[in-house]
């Protein structure tokens, strides 16, 4: 970056400058203040050199690229390009930071260089320079907010897809963690039953040796989607871990309970796990165990009972639900 004239010098003329939009031409005073300010010329990949001093640029012919933070005020690395009559650096002049953004030029370009105290001078001297650089500010901060809210809105769809089974679809562990202990507070504080079904496929093992682990995978899904059809918007079904599901049903007392669980196995027995006419259908069954959050248990106890009760559902010989 060199220098190679002065604004006063150069053909550029006031109303090249966006933050001097609507200004007087004539206006001696703004003229005289720029007439010593450098031009710089920046050859293509050139970054601008930054002085320990806050400065203004304005880019009078070429690209400049600038790598936040400066036009947003959020140093997150995202680029944006200025084009000719726009200014970079108007932020740091104002509140006296270090411009943390890196400046370059994207093709031979040319800037005007304005040392904070000439800008604070122009302020002064024009109405017009202080509203235009307020407007631009103001834009400035709300193009922030909108990438901060865009940022937040991005963070929460990667949270909750962190929250979901890849393979099934279903809540996974981790939103089990997250929001089961909020579930049994919810469920003691308001005395209303909680109930949980803890679910696991039978002989699934067997399953997956005669048909495949893909096979396996497919009747994954519809046991899944067995689960997810027949609840209310207000239940929730858990991938707990392999074969193993969960259902949590807010609200419900011991019988609702039980009564969604027996509906659940049947609609199990009735799956159609793929629907290959070449093959024998193959079909799944589940064992049921049924609890419901009593005053002294947490979240562990609950899922321990429902676990105890899955465990006779097994020793029963299985495809069946046990309370
Ligand atoms: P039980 O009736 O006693 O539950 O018998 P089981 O064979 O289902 O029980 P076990 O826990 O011994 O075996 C579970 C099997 O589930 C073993 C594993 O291969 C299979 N499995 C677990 N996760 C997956 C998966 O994501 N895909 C497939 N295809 N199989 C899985
Ligand atoms: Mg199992
Ligand atoms: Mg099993």
């Amino acid at each position: 970056m060199k220098e190679i004239s002065t604004f006063g010098s150069s053909s550029y003329r006031i109303s090249d400058l966006q933050l001097l939009r609507n200004s007087d031409e004539d206006d001696a005073a703004i003229a005289r203040l720029l007439a010593r300010c450098p031009i710089m010329l920046l050859d293509a990949g050139d970054a601008v050199t930054e002085s320990n001093r806050a400065r203004l640029y304005i880019l009078l012919r070429g690209t400049l690229s600038v790598t936040n933070d400066t036009r947003t005020g959020m140093a997150d690395g995202t680029v944006s390009k200025i084009l000719p009559g726009e200014s970079v650096g108007e932020q740091s002049v104002l509140d006296e930071e270090a411009n943390l953004a890196s400046i370059s030029a994207l093709e031979e370009s040319e800037v005007l260089v304005v040392e904070a105290d000439i800008v604070w001078q122009l302020i002064d001297e024009s109405n017009v320079l202080a509203r235009n650089l307020l407007r631009l500010l103001s834009f400035r901060i709300r193009a922030a907010n909108a990438q901060l809210r865009r940022r937040q809105k991005l963070g929460e769809f990667y949270r909750q897809l962190s929250m979901v089974d890849g393979l099934t679809g279903l809540c996974n562990r981790a939103w089990l963690n997250d929001l089961l202990p909020t579930m049994v507070a919810t469920a003691h504080a308001s005395s209303s039953p909680l109930a949980l079904i803890m679910i696991d496929l039978d002989h699934f093992k067997q399953f997956n040796d005669s048909h495949g682990h893909q096979a396996g995978d497919e009747a994954l899904r519809a046991a899944a989607q067995v689960l997810s059809g027949a609840l209310r918007p207000t239940d929730f079904a858990v991938r707990y871990g392999g074969e193993e599901m969960m259902v949590l049903l807010p609200d419900t007392s011991d019988k609702v309970a039980l009564s969604v669980a027996e509906r659940l196995c049947e609609r199990m027995r009735q799956a159609k796990v793929f629907a290959d006419m070449r093959q024998p259908l193959p079909h799944i069954t589940a064992s049921f165990g049924v609890a419901v959050l009593r005053p002294d248990q947490n979240e562990h106890d609950l899922i321990a009972t429902a676990d105890a009760a899955l465990y006779r559902a097994k020793e029963l010989g299985r495809n069946q639900v046990v309370a």
